[in-house]
């Protein structure tokens, strides 16, 4: 386990945040102090068609040591780490034989990782733990991810008795920043589908997503002198308060869960004269997530025949553009490759725990872009923040995942699913 570890070390004490203001890729230069690296490695251990290109994106390739065709699949993980919490600096601390107490991470400003608050750790007892020092996230989202990756390829080099067929890597910057799968180059890496290790929980295993739309609204407003403004005065931030009020009341993140869909007012700024709404829209159901956009253009329009001869023009002004999609609609045409996974967490005790992913994945973009990609779990639990932690157990699970499902891809015969495909396509 201690090489898991020194892995995991390596990798999260280089900061390679991702800044979303930047118009580059990777977003932050310093991203490729951790990419190059990885090539690195990759090439050490033994991986062929390793290759880094100029946005940082990473691939490489473990040959089959079989000699009949077997599917080629792949295996995902992202290299940066979120803006919304620092990455730098981060000094890991291994809390061995966790006795399911109160973990003290800065002892100085006593910032404490309780059972109490976060229930999950409870899971964990017995197991070792990856903390931080209470100042910085940890990064396991997603260099868990990596670290399992190349650990479980790395086994599999020096136990050519298992049998596998062609294996892709690719390690991507800006996952946090909504950019990920944008220049993964879907034909290069060249698998039949792919498998993203950016999930929480051991067992974790996502095919279906939100559906999302981003939304700008712009308010107009007239300004007048407060003592002169009865009946000339129109105050854009009151009509944006309005707007809110006429969105439902209780669909929103906090009160929300499972495939309960919502609306999340995200930013507001204004004065009289104008003012600026964000919104996100999310839903699972493509019909509900539909009738979502069309409510905003409805009070939209409801508004502006309310103010047309007050204002004389639209007072509200409203773009809705779509963000990302379910990646149900892909993965469910080639099911198997979800039932693949579940078999083998199954094979070695994990019980899957199946869910909707309440947000996107980089695996849903590139399920979309023609490369099916369901989600499994990396370990990490509280990411984006201070309290976040990685049992060392857990990675050690996701490795046995990834090999077993390399494993099982080799001895499946897949022409029956392959049929089941063809007929339903005619
Ligand atoms: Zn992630």
């Amino acid at each position: 386990m201690q090489h898991i570890i020194d892995r995991f070390v390596s990798y999260v004490t280089i900061d390679t945040e991702s800044d979303p203001n930047s118009d580059t890729t990777p977003s932050t230069k310093k991203q490729f102090d951790l990419a190059n690296k990885l090539a690195e490695e990759l090439k050490t251990i033994g991986l062929k068609e390793v290759t880094i290109d100029k946005h940082g994106y990473i691939m490489a390739t473990l040959p089959s040591n079989v000699d009949h065709e077997v599917p080629t699949i792949g295996f995902i993980s992202h290299f940066d780490t979120t803006p919304d919490f620092t990455g730098k600096d981060v000094k890991p601390q291994i809390v061995p034989n966790y006795d399911g107490g109160d973990i003290v991470l800065n002892a100085e400003q006593n910032i404490v990782l309780s059972p109490n608050y976060f229930k999950d750790l409870l899971l964990y007892k017995g197991q070792t733990l990856i903390t931080t020092n209470g100042l910085t996230l940890l990064g396991a989202d997603d260099k868990a991810g990596i670290t399992e990756i190349v650990t479980a390829i790395e086994y599999l080099v020096n136990n050519p008795e298992i049998k596998h067929g062609k294996i892709r890597v690719g390690f991507t910057p800006d996952e946090e920043i909504g950019r990920g799968a944008d220049l993964f180059d879907v034909k290069k890496f060249g698998a039949d589908w792919a498998y993203t290790m950016d999930g929480s929980q051991i067992g974790e295993l996502e095919y279906e997503n939100f559906n999302a739309a981003g939304v700008k609204i712009t308010f107009k407003g007239k300004s007048v002198h407060p003592g002169y403004a009865k009946g000339k005065m129109i105050n854009s931030m009151l009509i944006a308060n309005d707007f809110i009020n006429e969105l439902p009341k209780h669909e929103t993140p906090q009160e929300t869960k499972g495939y309960e869909g919502f609306f999340h007012v995200t930013g507001i700024s204004g004065s009289i004269e104008e003012t600026k709404l964000d919104l996100i829209i999310r839903d699972h159901d493509m019909k509900k997530f539909k009738k979502r956009k069309e409510l905003v253009h409805d009070i939209t329009k409801k508004f502006n025949k309310k103010f047309a001869k007050q204002f004389g023009e639209d007072i509200v002004i409203t773009t809705i553009k779509d963000q990302y999609y379910n990646m149900k609609e892909k993965v469910e045409p080639v099911m198997f490759i979800v039932d693949l996974a579940e078999k083998a967490m199954k094979s070695l005790d994990i019980k899957p725990l199946i869910k909707p992913i309440r947000g996107g994945t980089d695996g849903c973009r590139l399920s979309y872009m023609g490369l099916p990609c369901p989600n499994i779990f990396a370990g990490g639990h509280n990411f984006h923040g201070k309290y976040e932690y990685v049992p060392v157990e857990s990675m050690q699970k996701a490795i046995d995942v990834i090999i077993k499902i390399a494993e099982l891809t080799a001895t499946t015969d897949f022409s029956k699913t392959e049929k089941k495909k063809s007929k339903k396509k005619k």
